[in-house]
């Protein structure tokens, strides 16, 4: 076995030998290829993205839209830039206008946000509004919230109910669930004093007249439960899927279909964006939009208006906001608003984008409103 041995250990070990140099220059081979694939697929990258052209690149458009755009919000502010606002607004005596203000730190936390920017009236949520979960008002956050107010320059104040509830409901469950929610936002609104409760008509889901009257039920229900003096305004909506609300009929339909007893705590809240969205041409027939209107429900049924501008095209059924004079209305509807006497009574809420600062964008969305009344 001696030589054999010797023998096949020696055959073995150039085996071994040539099997590792193959091996090695396998492996090189491999990732010769490996890497020239990965150098390829590189260069494919480096040649597709000169290739692109310069005006497709993010930071080139937004230099583009700014360039084009001459409005100074294009531009994302940041709170440096606050040090260069113009002065706080000065609005007239008894002139109604505000923004969306946050809550955060507690709804007393809201009333300072709307002074910082010289509102005189504001809007916020009374809990968080895309959770089911519900929360009450005690006596130590009323007292808190009313002084805050008071501080503030007594402020007219809008709440903004949740985004889940859907009064509309065919689902038994469902529905019982929202007008349970809606009917703990009127009592919130009842114990801080608020003076709007502004709700979206619900989604019907199957059939738009039984949803109407399920909507009608529901609001019938929760009002009874809790008497007060909030006025529930009933938002006009864009007209999206099957969302009740977006033709004046409809919102009559709801406020007709109620209790006469409770048919005087209901309201409009007619949203500028909303509307146009939904098929109603503000830009070329305000008055007859106007006139519609008052046709249909009563222009002392008009409560509130969310002063938005539209990113998205007339009769487009979408639901995006843009700054003022920035979108697809443009100044004219809002100088209408501001400066038609008929609209005196009513409380006007801007629920335009905020960019990267609340206060700053805000006081200048107040400026461009306000700046309609000098002209
Ligand atoms: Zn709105
Ligand atoms: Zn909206």
């Amino acid at each position: 076995m001696g030589v054999d041995m010797t023998g096949r250990k020696a055959v073995t070990t150039v085996a071994k030998t040539a099997a590792k140099t193959v091996a090695k220059k396998a492996a090189k081979t491999v990732a010769k290829k490996a890497a020239e694939t990965v150098a390829k697929k590189a260069a494919r990258t480096v040649a597709k993205k000169a290739a692109k052209p310069a005006a497709l690149r993010p930071s080139v458009v937004g230099a583009a839209v700014a360039k084009k755009n001459p409005n100074p919000l294009v531009t994302k502010r940041t709170p440096a830039s606050l040090a260069a606002l113009p002065p706080l607004p000065r609005v007239p005596a008894g002139f109604r206008i505000g923004t969306h203000v946050s809550s955060q730190g507690g709804s007393f936390a809201a009333p300072p946000r709307a002074s910082e920017i010289g509102a005189t009236a504001l809007q916020l949520f009374t809990k968080t509004p895309n959770q089911w979960k519900e929360r009450e008002i005690d006596a130590t956050e009323r007292a808190l919230f009313r002084e805050a107010l008071r501080v503030a320059g007594s402020p007219v104040t809008v709440s903004h109910d949740s985004y889940l509830i859907n009064l509309a409901s065919p689902d038994d469950a469902m529905r019982a669930r929202s007008i349970e929610s809606f009917a703990t936002e009127l009592r919130r609104c009842h114990a801080l004093g608020i003076d709007f409760l502004v709700s979206h008509p619900g989604n019907y889901m199957d059939d738009r007249d039984a949803g109407l009257a399920r909507n009608a039920a529901s609001i019938a229900i929760a009002l009874a439960a809790e008497p007060g003096d909030t006025i529930l305004c009933l938002e006009t909506t864009a007209g999206s899927g099957t969302a009740l609300g977006a033709t004046f009929e409809e919102l009559a339909a709801i406020i007709a279909a109620l209790p006469a007893a409770v048919r005087g705590r209901v309201g409009v809240c007619v949203d500028t964006c909303h509307i146009y969205s939904a098929g109603y041409d503000l830009v070329q027939d305000f008055d007859g939009v106007i006139d519609r209107f008052d046709r249909v429900l009563g222009l002392d049924r008009l409560r509130v208006w969310h002063l938005n501008d539209s990113k998205t095209p007339f009769d487009s059924h979408r639901d995006r906001h843009e700054l003022i004079g920035s979108g697809s209305l443009g100044d004219a509807p809002f100088r209408r608003i501001m400066t038609d006497p008929r609209f005196r009574h009513t409380v006007r809420i801007l629920e335009t984008p905020k960019l990267d600062d609340a206060t700053a964008t805000d006081r200048l969305m107040l400026h461009r409103l306000l700046g309609f009344l000098a002209i």
